[in-house]
């Protein structure tokens, strides 16, 4: 446990202003961890998950980086340890999709993607790895996604982003679970989000026919998921993908 006023861990939610991470921002904060929520545009939004944040009893403050832009996040990571304390949680989150068949798909496209949700998520694990072994507990939280396992049509870049943090996640957990840190990944399926918001009427209703459970997920049902992963409870639980999609995918 890091060396916060109040004893409690510091969790880093990388896209925290809105949506899944903003849910996982606040879950970790009932459940009594510092947190710091990130975002790259929405400084007023993730102020808004700050003081909802406070209100629980914790510490919580907003910090602003690109998470694509190598230099950003060495600086997110110092800033979040210089206001917070050494990161004890942190959770992959941040991403974006720039939707397109792959014959038409730019190489701005692909980079942009991958730059985001992939790289930056190397760079952050990377960052934070060294204080975690030497404190003996950790836990990286890659957010992937469902078609990271069963892929999608025109998204090649994102389904290779999505698919490319289950492998990230396994090779790390092979890397660094032997001293308390664990590293695993949560696949959302279909989730109400700004991300799914512009889907159109036909494509949603194709989709849920897809889900068991008949309906799309809620933020918080990630956040629980993630909470869960974070939490002592799962500290024998590595190099996993958990699917949480109502029954999406079965494996
Ligand atoms: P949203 O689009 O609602 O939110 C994205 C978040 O990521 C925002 O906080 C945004 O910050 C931040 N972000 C985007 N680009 C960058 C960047 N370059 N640097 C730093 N932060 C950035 O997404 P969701 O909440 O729907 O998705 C969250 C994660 O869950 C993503 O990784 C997504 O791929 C994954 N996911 C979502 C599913 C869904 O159905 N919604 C399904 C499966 C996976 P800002 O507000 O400042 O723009």
């Amino acid at each position: 446990m890091s060396e916060t006023t109040n004893g409690a861990r510091v969790a880093l939610i990388t896209g925290s202003s809105r949506g899944l991470g903003r849910a996982t921002a606040l879950e970790l904060a009932r459940r009594g961890h510092a947190v710091a929520v990130h975002y790259v545009r929405g400084e007023e939004a993730a102020r808004e998950v700050v003081a909802e944040a406070s209100q629980l009893g914790v510490q919580a403050a907003a910090f602003g980086a690109n998470v694509a832009e190598p230099d950003a996040t060495k600086g997110l990571l110092a800033q979040v340890e210089a206001e917070l304390g050494p990161i004890d949680v942190l959770v992959n989150n941040a991403g974006i999709t720039r939707d397109t068949l792959a014959m038409r798909m730019k190489d701005d496209d692909w980079d942009a993607v991958i730059d985001t949700n992939l790289s930056g998520a190397f760079r952050l694990a990377r960052g934070v790895l060294r204080g975690m072994l030497k404190r003996r507990f950790g836990r990286i939280i890659n957010v992937s996604s469902v078609v990271g396992l069963m892929g999608n049509a025109g998204q090649a870049n994102y389904v290779a982003s999505k698919a490319g943090l289950i492998g990230l996640t396994k090779a790390l957990a092979r890397e660094v679970s032997a001293r308390g840190v664990t590293v695993n990944a949560v696949a959302p399926g279909f989730i109400e989000s700004d991300m799914t918001a512009g889907l159109d009427e036909t494509l949603r209703e194709a989709y849920l026919q897809q889900i068991p459970a008949g309906r799309f997920g809620d933020p918080e049902d990630i956040a629980h998921a993630i909470a869960f992963l974070a939490s002592d409870n799962a500290g024998y639980i590595t190099g996993q993908t958990l699917s949480v999609d109502g029954g999406m995918v079965m494996r």
